[in-house]
């Protein structure tokens, strides 16, 4: 189908010989969407993008609800050559400011309150449309004045399909470019690393704004012609009940550990299901380990970011290593350079560099900033610092930004959270680097608590003094009710350097 559109026709493989069968297992109103219904109204919604002056490379920005008819406007704007654009539900108006004249969008599609703020800030540059919770509004009103049986819009593999901001904590948020080619190749590598299948149903509980639910997800699915239970949100409850006719779960790692505080959750309601995948952040081995005695199954951790799509992953078959994200998915080069881009020996860390049919096409409207993160030979710096394993296997330590420079020696939070993760007492750690005035920075760790009661800084710092150099030890200790995270779960570390700036400021 869609044969000279390079991603539609990639989506729409797994299903074109079975288009009866069921993409959506309840849509808003309840009801099954079988692909043949999901790709025509994706049509309708193209030629209603057309009709609303869209051409190929335009910008479609979506600051939308978990719909199905959010699911059409991307299918909708891939088949009609443009550039799907979705944004965080979280932003305000006044944040949409800069992306929308940042990325110009032709269309952009919101919810119904926010309207009129957003078509007083496009003027006439832009069409608005709303989409409510239920999926109504002026895109499916447009889209329900057109036929289908839409002509796809021809788009190479190197031609644009999406764009997302990256969710960059300094600076002005960059719009990363992903071609047809990107999202075509990462859907098929996974699909086949994973052993995906037209049978398969999956839960799918991430927001649709990232690259976590809409290019591995919902890609994944509809690359493969299997099924989605659509949930609006996470909840344990819910996730336990859809197992009993699921075969895999996507999620964060907090989807895992609030599973494990859920106590229907149990090797039995897991009995069908064959695969769960966690990214985004990294997961605790411990939730790992626990997840694993709770219900029998071997969390798969894989690795990846906006700007590259999912690089790396533990294996379907072989060993699913805990605290490490596997090694480089096929058709995928990376490796671990020093700050010249050389490689470093096999178990010494540095940054994580990757090139490949996955990585992007460059920062949109930002050539320097692009240039600055690629090598001369191609590779993309991801800012990630990791290491390769003795058995190949790659472990992240952390962001390259969050690295701390103490008394001018490198201190890699990582280390020294995974030790604090494993005391008695503590639930999850961060560890940061605040301005000191000797030493440049200092090391502090925020920890969370078990339970009321937790321990004091000497009985920590009693547990660490042997197994860590004076450098890396905390100067400080602090416990928190809860470390502030971001929708996809990864620590706000910009946040609590904020918080405790001013700490050792004389
Ligand atoms: P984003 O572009 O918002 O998806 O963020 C990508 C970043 O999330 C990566 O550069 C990593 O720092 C982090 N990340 C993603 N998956 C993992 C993982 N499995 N373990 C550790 N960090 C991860």
């Amino acid at each position: 189908m869609y044969n000279h559109n390079h991603l539609a026709n990639a989506l729409s493989h797994g299903a074109a010989n079975n288009l009866a069968s069921i993409f959506i297992q309840a849509g808003e109103q309840g009801d099954a969407i079988s692909y043949a219904s999901f790709f025509a109204r994706s049509e309708q919604m193209a030629a209603a993008l057309v009709a609303a002056g869209l051409e190929p490379g335009d910008r479609v920005a979506a600051q939308i609800d978990k719909t199905v008819t959010a699911l059409e406007l991307y299918m909708g704007t891939i088949l009609a050559g443009g550039v799907f654009l979705p944004l965080n539900t979280a932003y305000t108006v006044k944040e949409l400011e800069y992306f929308c004249g940042d990325a110009e969008p032709k269309v952009v599609a919101c919810d119904p309150d926010r309207k009129q703020a957003i078509q007083d800030m496009v003027g006439n540059h832009a069409v608005v449309w709303s989409i409510a919770g239920d999926g109504s509004g002026d895109a499916a009103d447009a889209r329900d004045q057109h036929p289908a049986g839409f002509t796809a819009v021809p788009r190479a593999a190197d031609d644009l399909a999406a764009f997302l901001y990256t969710s960059g904590t300094t600076g002005q948020p960059k719009g990363a470019m992903l071609s047809n080619g990107n999202l075509a190749s990462n859907a098929s590598t996974l699909a086949e690393a994973w052993q995906y299948k037209a049978t398969d149903c999956l839960i799918h509980a991430l927001p649709i704004f990232h690259i976590h639910g809409l290019f591995v997800a919902v890609n994944i699915t509809l690359a493969t012609g299997a099924s989605l239970i659509y949930m609006k949100k996470y909840q344990p409850q819910a996730i336990t009940q859809a197992m009993a006719s699921a075969s895999v779960l996507m999620g964060v790692p907090t989807f895992y550990t609030r599973l494990l505080d859920h106590a229907e959750f149990t090797a039995e309601a897991a009995q069908n299901m064959r695969l769960f995948v966690s990214g985004s952040a990294p997961l605790l081995a411990e939730t790992h380990r626990q997840f694993e005695a709770r219900c029998g199954h071997r969390i798969l951790e894989r690795y990846g970011m906006t700007e590259t799509g999912m690089m790396s992953s533990n294996p379907y078959d072989g060993e699913r290593i805990a605290g490490t994200v596997g090694t480089p998915l096929p058709g995928i080069n990376m490796r671990v350079a020093d700050n010249d881009g050389k490689p470093v020996p096999q178990g010494e860390r540095g940054v994580v560099e990757v090139k490949g049919p996955n990585v992007f096409q460059g920062y949109w409207k930002k050539p320097e900033k692009t240039a600055a993160e690629f090598r001369a030979d191609g590779y993309f710096i991801t800012g990630d610092i990791g290491l390769i394993d003795d058995k190949g296997y790659l472990n992240i330590v952390g962001r390259a930004k969050d690295l701390i420079i103490s008394g001018g020696l490198n201190v890699y939070p990582k280390e020294i959270e995974s030790l604090l993760d494993k005391l008695e007492g503590v639930k999850e750690s961060a560890v940061i680097g605040v301005p000191h005035p000797d030493f440049g920075e200092a090391v502090i760790a925020v920890l969370v608590s078990h339970h009321s009661h937790h321990p004091s800084e000497a009985d920590i710092m009693a547990q660490i003094t042997d197994d860590l150099a004076k450098f890396k030890q905390p100067k400080k200790i602090f416990w928190v009710e809860e470390l502030p995270r971001n929708t996809m779960a990864k620590v706000q570390k910009n946040l609590l350097r904020a918080d405790y700036q001013d700490l050792f400021a004389n």
